[in-house]
């Protein structure tokens, strides 16, 4: 019998992928304020931006695919080894490769639910088996729940911290238990894209925590949310070992990283000030948000995250589409049930009055 092409675990692959919104002109509308993506509403660093511009000047020449400036970086950073840290086009291809590197057809990975869902994708195209486990009533990972799945199959153990869509970071004693019992042959995965977030609300330092771990992990970040920058798509693997680091390595594609992202994302880096500006207006905003909604009987999950989710007093995709009417695009989902609920971006004070706004004219009106 001929082999099937594509092969069945490929074609049966659901299409997965972000929500679309066209843009014939390669330019951002600027009718629509996209609340629905999790990415900025404020433009990157200025210093990032002038970098950028003069790395387009030399557009022509392929760019350093060892990522020397930014791996030099986040080694002073982070205090890891420049050779334990790989780099993605968006964190996105690192969690994929996560799971290539790390299953064969019919092993286990053990996902929280719901959860972001590009690692996922990559266990399915793997062939492995995706075992999933709801997330806390706060929206964090249950880590108890989630080592209570783990079998002698489980190669792969995924957390989120701070979680998309919920926003909710696990505690200390939840990170600990997931690094000393999960086994050594499986790998603890960290997606950490909210990391800054966390970070700046005192939430556990994932990397010193692992310190105390045998076995293999790998924390991925993004300089998609608090850098500003998702349009570049820039994110990096913080690995367990450098030979871990190198198997991630194998997987990337040559110069998957641009010229100008990898000017952007140094640059910001380095552009402290405007990282801790953007930090503080979001976490006030995000308060004011969360009063506001709470105030009109919404019922909030607690965010490190720079969104919001919560479950609705209303059927939440009516909401979503009353919300549209104005150009305000937020994201409903079915989860956890009942009405559902909506996550929403954090954008600016005028941002948010507006969706308290709308949302009152709707539930009141
Ligand atoms: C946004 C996001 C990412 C990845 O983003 P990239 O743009 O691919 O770096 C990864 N994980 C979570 C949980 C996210 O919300």
């Amino acid at each position: 019998m001929s082999q099937q092409i594509p092969v069945e675990r490929i074609s049966d692959l659901e299409f997965i992928r972000p929500p679309e919104i066209a843009e014939p002109d390669c330019r951002r509308s600027s009718e629509l304020r996209r609340l629905n993506l999790n990415e900025s509403l404020q433009p990157p660093s200025p210093n990032a931006i002038s970098a950028m511009t003069e790395a387009l000047a030399s557009a022509e020449s392929y760019p350093d695919h060892s990522c020397a400036a930014l791996a030099a970086l986040l080694a002073s950073r982070t205090g890891i080894s420049a050779d334990r840290i790989s780099f993605g086009n968006g964190s996105g291809e690192l969690l994929s490769q996560a799971a290539t590197l790390a299953m064969e057809v019919g092993d286990e990975a053990v996902f929280p639910v719901p959860t972001f869902p590009v690692c996922i994708k990559g266990v399915h195209i793997a062939g492995g088996k995706v075992i999933e486990v709801p997330v806390d009533s706060d929206g964090v990972n249950n880590v108890d729940a989630m080592l209570e799945a783990v079998t002698p199959k489980t190669r792969l153990f995924y957390l989120c911290t701070p979680n998309n869509p919920t926003g909710g970071a696990i505690g200390a004693p939840g990170l600990l238990k997931a690094i000393e019992k999960v086994p050594d042959d499986c790998l603890l995965l960290i997606d950490e894209a909210y990391h800054e977030f966390a970070k700046a609300e005192g939430s556990p330092e994932v990397l010193s925590l692992l310190k105390a771990r045998n076995g293999p992990w790998a924390v991925t970040r993004s300089f998609s949310k608090a850098y500003c920058l998702a349009g570049m798509r820039v994110g990096y693997a913080i690995t367990s070992s450098n030979k871990l680091c190198q198997a991630f390595w194998k997987l990337r594609g040559n110069f998957n990283v641009n010229r100008v992202a990898l000017a952007g994302a140094v640059a910001a880096m380095k552009d402290e000030a405007y990282l801790q500006s953007t930090l503080k207006t979001l976490i006030h905003q995000r308060n004011r948000l969360a009063e506001g909604l709470q105030n009109l009987g919404f019922e909030i999950f607690p965010s490190q995250a720079n969104f919001l989710t919560v479950k609705t007093p209303r059927k939440a995709s009516a909401l979503a589409s009353h919300l549209a009417k104005y150009g305000l695009l937020v994201q409903s989902m079915p989860w956890p049930g009942g009405f559902g609920s909506l996550r929403v971006t954090i954008g600016d004070a005028h941002d948010v009055d507006q969706l308290l706004r709308h949302l009152g004219e709707i539930l009141t009106g």
